[in-house]
């Protein structure tokens, strides 16, 4: 097999698993953006699948349905419901509520402690590096919960934020 040829059934098979909106796009470019041959193939790929109105009005029902879907799964949220099956058994993600009021209790006291404890020793230094190192644990649990944490239904196991 020519390397032309080669070259030429690759950006066929490509063509050909365009999406309907990505063909249609492809047909739209201006005309040197691609080889003859690609747009021949291009052609041919939209006719048999129905024509440009056919891709069209196909293209035009998706959005629909998916502004639909969006639409609902948005209703099901604001009514704390899993937006995928619609059942309540929720496990909620807590807005890292616990790690925060640890972390607000510990740096409170880790501010209070230099106070009781002016000339500290050896465990006392210890002892404060170990506060200063739960506090910033337990800050940046509260960081990445707050900024990955998801809701999870029971019934389905969807995850969402
Ligand atoms: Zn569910």
């Amino acid at each position: 097999m020519k390397s032309g040829q080669k070259d030429q059934n690759q950006a066929q098979k490509r063509i050909l698993a365009l999406t309907d909106h990505d063909l249609l796009a492809m047909l739209k470019a201006p005309a040197h953006e691609y080889t003859p041959f690609a747009l021949d193939v291009a052609r041919e790929e939209l006719a048999r699948r129905g024509g440009r109105e056919t891709l069209e009005a196909r293209i035009s029902e998706q959005t629909v349905q998916q502004e639909a879907a969006a639409e609902k799964a948005r209703l099901a949220i604001s009514k704390g419901l899993c937006p995928r099956c619609e059942k309540s058994d929720i496990r909620r993600h807590s807005g890292c509520a616990t790690p925060l009021v640890l972390a607000i209790a510990w740096i409170g006291f880790s501010v209070a402690l230099p106070l009781l404890m002016p000339h500290p020793g050896a465990v006392g230094i210890a002892f404060l590096a170990f506060v200063y190192g739960t506090c910033g644990v337990l800050v940046l649990i509260t960081a990445t919960s707050a900024l990955f944490g998801r809701h999870k239904c029971r019934a389905c196991g969807h995850k969402w934020r």
